[in-house]
């Protein structure tokens, strides 16, 4: 009998069915955990599930995942979903409506981004040998730069036309903070481990099922046959320490997770780790805003388009298009993704969605695909104030481990990535490894 078996399971909570939660659950039940999972919606997913609206089940907003997301595939594939079934699976492409743009071919990375950069037509040579010199650096360097440094500073000599056409996407996609303001080592973080990881990890994948079938529900299901408990609703309001665990709302536990927010667990976390809430609190947030457009009949080239910008994003507020038809979803129906969405924010819903049927009527305008903007309907608008933590240089995240047999998972949590699935993911499982750890398990 494996010892581990052998001796009565811990009681453990875990605050929030988010990814980082449900990743946290999993690995808990797996190490021999009693767990018990808390969210105060009354379904998992957090910020990544999908609700149905008006007959459509959308997204809280367009999610991609890349390649290079190893630990969540892997947790997928563990609750019985195969990534393949409900993810399209494609060489990194930034292709403009006018055609031509970054197409990555399919190999091992360098030799594919070396390809790549070369054969992307509309930049300059200057630009193109500029990027690959700079690349090159990136890597003797080890992915490593100042703190302190911004994208903006990390890329400066960088030719303009080469910035904009690669690096601010990139940088507004993985990071959702603009370039100015956004973290170079970060970013360069996120380049060393799509770009230059092992094949396949720049791929994009796009989902082709609602979020929701993608891992929540999934997860759900195969924590309910393991045996652990799942309290929807419950907004978990108090944590008291007890001299061998915690009590969360009055109930007995030998550990906690909190994989809820940041402000939430701030505030629960307020008189017991003060220092630890005040960091947690003090965060920052972008937003990402996502509106759907439907025109029957259309269909774009890709199912993924980068859309043109315009200067600091004042007039074409969108970056990414998705033709949802090829993603199965109902054909002629569009999401467009604006990232690091303040601006917008700030001019309300209707100027907003105003700007990005302009948007799409000038840039697809002269292609054999024009957006004719009188047939087309707004299907829906979502505005996620607090989409992600702001990825600023030097950002001090509060630590994983604030307090004995407490853990703390999240995309905020500290870590090299972004706020992204994969960061949520990696700090559930590392959080219940270091309880696990501390309790021989
Ligand atoms: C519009 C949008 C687009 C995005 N696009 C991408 C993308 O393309 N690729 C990508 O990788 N990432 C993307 N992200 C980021 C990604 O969604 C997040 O990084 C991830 O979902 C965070 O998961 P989490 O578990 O850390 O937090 P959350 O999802 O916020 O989960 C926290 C959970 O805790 C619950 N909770 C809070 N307080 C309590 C309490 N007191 N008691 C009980 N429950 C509580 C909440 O209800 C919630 O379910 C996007 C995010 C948004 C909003």
């Amino acid at each position: 009998m494996n010892p581990a078996h052998a001796r009565p399971p811990g009681r453990l909570a875990v605050v929030g069915a988010g990814w980082a939660g449900l990743a946290a659950a999993v690995e808990a039940v797996d190490a021999g955990w009693a767990v018990t999972l808390f969210d105060m919606a009354g379904q998992p997913g957090g910020r990544a599930r999908s609700t149905a609206q008006d007959g459509l089940e959308l997204d809280n907003g367009q999610h991609i995942l890349i390649g290079a997301y190893r630990d969540t595939l892997a947790l997928m594939r563990h609750v019985g979903v195969a990534p393949e079934t409900v993810l399209h699976r494609q060489p990194l492409a930034l292709v403009p409506p006018a055609g031509g743009g970054l197409r990555l071919p399919a190999g091992p990375a360098l030799p594919a981004f070396l390809r790549g950069v070369l054969g992307w037509r509309e930049l300059s040579w200057r630009a193109r040998l500029a990027l690959l010199g700079r690349a090159a650096r990136w890597r003797l360097s080890g992915f490593r730069c100042p703190p302190h440094w911004s994208v903006e500073r990390l890329c400066a000599g960088l030719p303009r036309e080469a910035f904009e056409a690669l690096i601010d996407p990139l940088c507004v996609a993985a990071l959702n903070t603009p370039a100015h303001q956004a973290s170079a080592q970060v970013l360069l973080t996120v380049l060393r481990d799509a770009l230059f990881g092992p094949p396949g990890s720049a791929d994009l994948l796009l989902p082709t099922r609602p979020l929701q079938q993608l891992l929540p529900t999934p997860a759900l299901h195969w924590l309910h046959q393991q045996g652990a408990r799942w309290c929807p609703g419950h907004r978990v309001h108090r944590l008291a320490p007890q001299e061998h665990g915690w009590q969360v709302d009055g109930e007995d536990y030998d550990a906690v997770v909190l994989a809820c927010s940041a402000v939430e667990a701030g505030r629960l976390l307020a008189d017991l780790a003060p220092d630890w809430s005040a960091q947690a609190l003090a965060m920052d947030y972008q937003p990402i805003v996502t509106v759907w457009l439907s025109q029957p009949g259309a269909r774009w080239p890709e199912a993924m388009m980068a859309l043109p910008a315009s200067p600091n994003a004042a007039t074409a507020p969108a970056q990414f298009g998705f033709d949802l038809g090829q993603l199965g979803g109902p054909s002629g129906t569009f999401a467009l993704v604006i990232s690091g969405a303040a601006r917008w924010v700030a001019q309300g819903r209707e100027a907003t969605v105003a700007a990005v049927r302009q948007q799409l009527s000038q840039a697809f305008a002269d292609t054999p695909w024009p957006w004719n903007d009188a047939t087309a309907s707004l299907q829906a608008v979502r505005t996620e104030k607090r989409a992600t933590f702001a990825c600023t240089p030097g950002l001090q995240r509060p630590a994983p481990t604030p307090l004995p047999r407490l853990a703390v998972a999240g995309d905020h949590v500290a870590g090299p990535y972004p706020a992204t699935l994969e960061g949520a993911v990696r700090s559930g499982i590392a959080a219940v490894r270091h309880l696990s750890s501390q309790e021989g398990r």
